[in-house]
């Protein structure tokens, strides 16, 4: 009777696994790839206004393929603001980058308007190498969140005046007017460059501007005045600018490094209520997580994140559908207050399944780099 119910709770033991820190002698030897605990580098990737309508029309008018199926964990963040269930970009992406809700217009203080160290910040402090792409201005609401602290996101002017104040080591966005012609007189493109920044187009050229040996040890390319064009018409830039961007933190990094990208045009698609606009900005987008994710396989220690910041414009796909030819609506041409997907691959991925906060996002980012 003893022995029977000793093998009982040893059956029970084996079928519970084993507590922590015990060796199974007897267990099969199964060579298992070591999985490394923290993640080294942390690629953070955003689609302004993408949720899951526009991931979905966006799937299915590619053939019903998107890089987004390659991520092994999805979760759902509550975009909501401190003062709004209806967040905008730029409480949502204080959250992401500070961990705070704040409200709707702040770029990265809090609540009572404090400044609020940021991911990026944090990073820099750390020495380790930083960057920001984004298809807006570089001052933009989403951008600007992870490197500025102001008020109000239409500060340009002084946003861009913060870019000075960091070490950021990689910028690529428009907006070049709030650095070389402003109301102060003050031309940060030469401050910039007299900071160690090479300001100019590097992309036109990049295996030539490598083999020249270039020293410039920081990059800034601002790629427009103002807003740069949608896809549709031209614009360019965002996948080589993300990827020549992660090659060169990566080449300066030797403790890890930080990107945010930002695929920030999604959101214009759902304001102007433009199906066409949401999916060409999608499709760009989805090539370019892709070639992300291809990178990050190939360097195995890299965590990538990507979730959108709320969705905009309520749109869905309704009765009539076919999967080439779908029949869309929009409930507004502002953004709704919809939970939002989060996927996530690499290291530390499975810390964002779920359903949580969007603040959980930078608490999660911080833990993946084992930051105390
Ligand atoms: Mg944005
Ligand atoms: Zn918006």
């Amino acid at each position: 009777m003893r022995i029977l119910i000793i093998s009982i709770i040893v059956i029970l033991l084996y079928a519970c696994g084993t507590p922590k820190g015990q060796v199974l002698t007897s267990a099969p030897l199964i060579e298992k790839p070591v999985k490394p605990k923290i993640a080294k580098n942390v690629i953070f990737l955003i689609g302004d206004g993408m949720g899951v309508g526009q991931i979905t029309a966006g799937t299915y008018a590619n053939g019903n393929k998107t890089s987004l199926e390659r991520f092994s964990v999805i979760g759902l963040h509550k975009p909501y603001s401190h003062n709004s269930l209806i967040t905008d970009s730029a409480a949502a992406a204080t959250s992401f980058a500070c961990g705070v809700k704040t409200f709707n217009g702040a770029i990265g203080v809090d609540n009572d308007t404090l400044p609020v160290r940021t991911l990026l910040e944090e990073a820099e402090a750390y020495n380790m190498p930083t960057g920001l792409v984004a298809s807006s201005t570089i001052v933009h609401a989403t951008p600007a969140s992870f490197i500025a602290h102001n008020v109000s996101r239409k500060n340009y002017e002084e946003i861009a005046a913060d870019f000075l104040k960091t070490d950021i080591d990689y910028f690529v966005g428009g907006g070049k007017k709030y650095f070389d012609r402003r109301t102060d007189e003050r031309d940060l493109v030469t401050e910039l460059t007299t900071k160690g920044y090479a300001m100019g187009n590097f992309l036109e050229d990049f295996s030539t501007y490598k083999s020249k040996n270039n020293t410039a040890n920081k990059i800034g390319y601002l790629t427009s005045d103002s807003d740069p064009l949608p896809v549709a018409q031209g614009r360019d830039y965002l996948i080589d600018a993300s990827m020549h961007g992660i090659e060169f933190l990566d080449n300066k990094s030797t403790g890890g490094f930080f990107i945010m990208i930002e695929s920030s045009q999604i959101d214009w698609g759902g304001h102007s209520n433009d199906e066409d606009y949401i999916i060409s900005e999608f499709l760009e987008f989805d090539k370019l997580i892709g070639q992300v994710l291809d990178w990050a396989a190939k360097d195995g220690e890299t965590l990538v994140v990507l979730t959108a910041d709320h969705e905009t414009g309520g749109f869905t796909i309704q009765p009539g559908s076919t999967m080439d030819s779908l029949v869309t609506t929009f409930t507004s041409t502002k953004h709704s207050g919809d939970f939002i997907p989060v996927f996530a691959d690499g290291p530390c991925a499975e810390k964002f399944s779920g359903l949580y906060e969007n603040t959980d996002i930078y608490h999660r980012i911080r833990e993946a780099y084992g930051w105390e």
